[in-house]
């Protein structure tokens, strides 16, 4: 990863696209859905068509979160839940792999947490040379070790992996002041600094994802992936949602 202070030239070369299990299924549900799966796949599939290598790194929130698990009178040690949360982002992995499979994509599963028979081992040389060949990379259990999230899994591949950006999608349409789901007043802000995005505690990911992509200067792009053609207009480097960056692009 270059420390350069330039804007990156668009289109993108190579993107990490950070999907959360929210995605897969409806708002306000869990599990499994597989048409909002195709949904997702087919969007990565025409992005992909563009010729921009595509790493997705999924969560698993559909299914469980490590965090739910956290309470004192719980009797699952507060690792083995996230552990289980690592899981669940593999049974997404293999959800989306047969969707983008069906549409004709070339993919490839990999896991930080080693499972021979169901999806094969992360290996950065090895996820590199799977991009270059124009494969489609779903990379699961998150970063394979417990207490962080899939978004800090994210930007550590997405700096491993030399992307030109974190596009991180989720179902609001960028960063905004507020909650936009809670507040009809809250404002959707093009771009902020990764300064602005400590300073005012604005969510865009988690804390450790944040720090490392400031120091690195990857940018991220937040957007909304429910958004039809969103995916291939964020992969495309359109302007869509919210550019978090180190300098305030001109
Ligand atoms: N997790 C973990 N280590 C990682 C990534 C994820 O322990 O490197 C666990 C953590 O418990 C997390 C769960 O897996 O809550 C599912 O991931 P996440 O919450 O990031 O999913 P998302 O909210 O993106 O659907």
């Amino acid at each position: 990863m270059s420390a350069s202070q330039q804007p990156v030239p668009l289109p993108y070369k190579r993107v990490v696209l950070k999907i959360s299990g929210e995605g897969f299924c409806q708002p306000g549900e869990r599990g499994i859905i597989m048409d909002c799966v195709l949904h997702i796949a087919r969007q990565t599939y025409q992005a992909s068509q563009q010729g921009t290598q595509i790493a997705i790194v999924l969560g698993g929130g559909n299914i469980l979160r490590g965090a739910q698990f956290t309470s004192g009178n719980s009797s699952i040690h507060e690792a083995t839940a996230h552990y289980m949360g690592m899981l669940a982002t593999v049974m997404n992995g293999l959800a989306l792999q047969d969707a983008l499979e069906s549409l004709g994509c070339d993919t490839r599963l990999m896991t930080a947490i080693k499972m021979d028979g169901v999806a094969e081992a992360y290996i950065r040389r090895r996820a590199r040379r799977h991009l270059e060949k124009g494969r489609i990379i779903i990379l699961v259990a998150g970063t394979g070790s417990p207490f962080v999230t899939t978004d800090t899994a994210a930007a550590q591949r997405a700096l491993e992996l030399d992307a030109d950006v974190l596009l991180k999608a989720t179902r609001v349409d960028g960063v905004f002041s507020d909650d936009p789901e809670k507040n009809p007043h809250a404002v959707l802000y093009p771009e902020l600094t990764y300064d602005d995005v400590q300073r005012q505690n604005l969510r865009v990911m988690d804390q450790e994802a944040i720090a490392k992509c400031q120091q690195y200067e990857l940018p991220i792009l937040v957007f909304n992936f429910r958004k039809e053609g969103n995916i291939q207009r964020a992969v495309a480097g359109d302007r869509v949602g919210t550019l978090v960056h180190g300098t305030k692009p001109a």
